[in-house]
Parts: C-alpha cells; structure tokens; sequence
C-alpha cells in the first residue's frame, strides 16, 4: 500500500498506480452526432463561463507537468479542433519544462489544414476516429456526411508529420462489425495504426448494452480470417491497447478491451474536465473541482495538493462488471478519451 500524498511528489494513488498521462478534454461540443455517443439534437452544453480560458487550461497542465511528475498530456473534447484557442494551447504547453509528449484525439474534421501548424506548434502524434470506410454508413453512424474530411484528415496529419497517426475504431453489433478486416487492410495500407475499442458504457443516452458490445475475441477471430496476428514482442506498459503484429509485422494492430480485459491495474491516466474537473478514472462518478480553486487565487501548490488528493482516491477499476457499477452521469463527450 502506497504512502498517502504528501505536499510534493507525483500522482500516485492508494493502489500504488502513478498517472502520469494527463488527459484533457478542451470542450464538450462536437461537429458530429456519433449515435453511441450523443443524441441527434446534441446535448445542453457547457456555458461559456464554466469552461475553462485557455490560459486556465495552460497554468493546470503547467502545474501537472511541473509538479505532479505529467509527461503525455492529450487533447480531447467533445472535439478539440473546434477549440478556437487550440494552437496556442499547444504551443504553450509545448514550451513547458520538461516538455510533455503531446497528443490528440480527434474526429478529423478540419486536421487536413489544421495539421501542419499543430505540428509547428508542438503536437507530436495523433488518433483520428474512424468506424468505418463506407460513405452511407458514416452518415448514418455520426448523423452528418463528412467521411472525406475525415479521410483527408488522415492525410493531412501523415503528411504534416505527426507520428504515429492512429485511427480509433468502434463496432457495433450490426451495425459495422463486418469492417474490422477492411479496417485494419486500409490502415495498414496507409501505414496508420488501428485501434479497436470495445464500446464502453458512457453514451449520453445511458443505452449502452453488453450484448450488443463486440468483444476483443470477436474482433480478433474476425481479423484473423484475414490477416496472420502474431503476439507484440514490445513492451505493453500502462497503454490501453494490447497489439499484435500484422502478417509477421512490422505494422500492428491493436485491440482495446476495456469490458472484457480491463488493464486497470496499470493505468496511468488522470484526467481534466473542460470545466475544470479532475477525474480520477473514466468512470469516476466523483470529481475534484480545480476551477473554482483557481478561479479564488489557490496558489500552484494548493492546486497540486488537490489533484494528489484526488488521485489517491482512485478505485481499483471501473467496475463494469460489479452488480452496483453505476454509469458515470457524466457522458464519454465531456470527458473525452
Ligand atoms: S477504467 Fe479507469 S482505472 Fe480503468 S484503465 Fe480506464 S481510467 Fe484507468
């Protein structure tokens, strides 16, 4: 059992677990209407004053790099392209000492002609999500028909230099199962990294159904009707995706399963809220509200101790599987990935 977190040190948590993948969502809105995510209609947004300035956003993930032992930070929403200050978020926090690993997840809307000053400004690498290839299918999957920006994205943050470039890919029972195997034959073509990810329960509509969830073993058998998988000899680490070499490599794929193979044990990720939220895991159904200590002139140091304090709470895991698992209220769109 870890020492509980004194006035310096990383952000560690009762379990032992140090987070040192700080991840923050810049907004909660989104250009698209994903339908395991949120409603046709969208959902009431965060108001102005409650989201975070940008210069808030850059003193926190200052004090978690400097203070807390933070060395990736990814930029998430709702979608963060659409964040007006987004560029200079990342050139700020690029310049902070030692300078974090950056990265984004996005549904690459807009990364084809975004991609090359984000690469100036400091952003190492990129995860695009992309449930299928199909045009109809994208429209009916996200309410909106922009599959070619997405493509073009792809393009743009490969050509702008951001490596690696992963696509996220979701599946659903009837819906895109069958699209694993042209999944992973486009990202390999392409020489991108694809990530299939078990769907999670964190849609807006609280519909999420573990049925209807296609599990790593089908996603994998499916693959493999295709393609020869073979176990990664690289070392795993905290990353959420266990990977296989393709065809004897060197491209790989990787499989999230949060559901059936939860990696809890290992995470090392902590989490800011557009409003200034700490969250200690996915599905915390508490949170740490840092913006109102901040907006009250808290000093950096009370900052950092709150955010230790908050961390050495963290659950032992999401608890998916326990009959008391409760749905964080919450929705995956104001927490992002
Ligand atoms: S569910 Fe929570 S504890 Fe488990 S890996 Fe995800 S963030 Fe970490």
């Amino acid at each position: 059992m870890s020492v509980a977190p004194g006035t310096d040190g990383v952000l560690v948590d009762r379990y032992g677990r140090v987070a040192r993948d700080l991840r923050v969502s810049l907004t909660d809105k989104c250009n698209l209407r994903c339908t395991y995510c949120m409603p046709a209609e969208g959902l009431p947004w965060l108001a102005g004053p409650e989201v975070l300035t940008d210069e808030e956003v850059v003193r926190l993930v200052r004090v978690a790099v400097e203070r807390l032992g933070v060395t990736e930070v990814r930029f998430t929403g709702g979608e963060p392209l659409i964040r007006p200050g987004l560029l200079g978020i990342v050139t700020a926090v690029a310049a902070l000492e030692p300078r974090p690993r950056i990265s984004l997840t996005t549904n690459g809307i807009g990364l084809d002609r975004l991609a090359p000053a984000l690469r100036e400004a400091g952003l190492d690498r990129v995860n695009v999500s992309l449930d299928t290839l199909d045009p109809a299918r994208f429209t009916t999957l996200t309410r909106r028909p922009r599959l070619d920006a997405v493509l073009a994205g792809l393009a743009g943050a490969a050509a702008a230099g951001l490596s690696p470039v992963k696509i996220n890919s979701v599946l659903m029972r009837g819906v895109n199962e069958d699209e694993a195997p042209a999944l992973l034959r486009f990202a390999v073509d392409h020489d991108y990294q694809l990530r299939i990810i078990e769907q999670m329960p964190l849609d807006a509509q609280h519909g999420w159904d573990r049925h209807t969830m296609v599990t790593a073993e089908e996603i994998l058998t499916s693959l493999r009707t295709v393609f020869d998988l073979s176990p990664d000899p690289a070392e795993r680490g905290a990353a959420p995706a266990e990977t296989w070499l393709v065809d004897g490599g060197p491209a790989r794929v990787g499989v999230i399963a949060s559901v059936t193979r939860p990696f809890c044990g290992d995470c090392d990720r902590t989490r800011l809220t557009a409003d200034g939220q700490v969250r200690a895991c996915l599905f915390a159904t508490e949170e740490s509200d840092l913006r109102a200590a901040l907006r009250a002139g808290t000093d950096d140091d009370e900052l950092a101790r709150r955010w230790r304090t908050a961390m050495w709470g963290k659950r032992a895991g999401h608890g998916i599987d326990d009959p008391t698992f409760l749905q964080p209220t919450r929705p995956m769109s104001a927490i992002g990935g």
